[in-house]
């Protein structure tokens, strides 16, 4: 089933998410939201969803990249990125650590926030502690874009959307992204916004 994915002004996007307790985890009601999540991630497509974000108040959110989403992009953009294709990653009551806080200057967006994008600075790796969708530990190291998908994730589930770190003047239509910036590397970024 796809869900509706809100839009910013909603409030439950602004809400600390609630820790998810083995039972409700367990729940066919979490089971199928976390389906339904997935299904509607590939729909539209996008890279990462949280419980949020289809108006649900659950501590979970769930990320996946595919080689599929990075035609339009130059390789050395992806390069300089650091995107990669990871397989979907479902993470429950997810914690961060930032490892390395020297910024990586790119441009991002948000599916609840349509039609916009702008420029974030994130920490280039990062790593993360959750369980998966059956209650299992899970804990790995992201670097790169999954990196930045991973603490735009875990904004979501704390109330914070990108809207609140943007750099301002980098504040732009999708238009505008694709036909002047889509291309550009982060000296060229730094320079114009930072
Ligand atoms: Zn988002």
């Amino acid at each position: 089933m796809l869900l509706k994915i809100h839009q910013a002004g909603q409030p439950i996007l602004r809400k600390q998410a609630k820790t998810v307790t083995e039972s409700v985890l367990r729940s066919r009601e979490t089971q199928d939201l976390i389906d339904h999540m997935i299904e509607t991630l590939r729909d539209v497509p996008g890279v990462g969803l949280s419980a949020s974000q289809v108006g649900s108040p659950l501590n979970i959110c769930i990320m996946e990249d595919k080689a599929a989403y990075h035609k339009p992009l130059l390789p050395e953009v992806l390069m300089a990125q650091g995107r990669k294709e990871f397989s979907l990653k479902v993470l429950v009551n997810p914690r961060l650590e930032i490892i390395e806080t020297e910024p990586e200057i790119f441009f991002e967006g948000c599916l609840s926030v349509e039609g916009y994008v702008g420029v974030v600075p994130r920490a280039s790796k990062v790593r993360v502690t959750a369980t998966d969708r059956h209650g299992e530990a899970l804990s790995f190291v992201a670097k790169g874009w999954q990196a930045r998908i991973l603490q735009h994730e875990v904004d979501h589930l704390h109330g914070i959307l990108y809207i609140d770190k943007v750099r301002l003047s980098s504040f732009m239509n999708i238009k505008n992204f694709n036909n002047l910036w889509r291309d550009a590397l982060q000296p060229k970024i730094e320079k114009h916004f930072i």
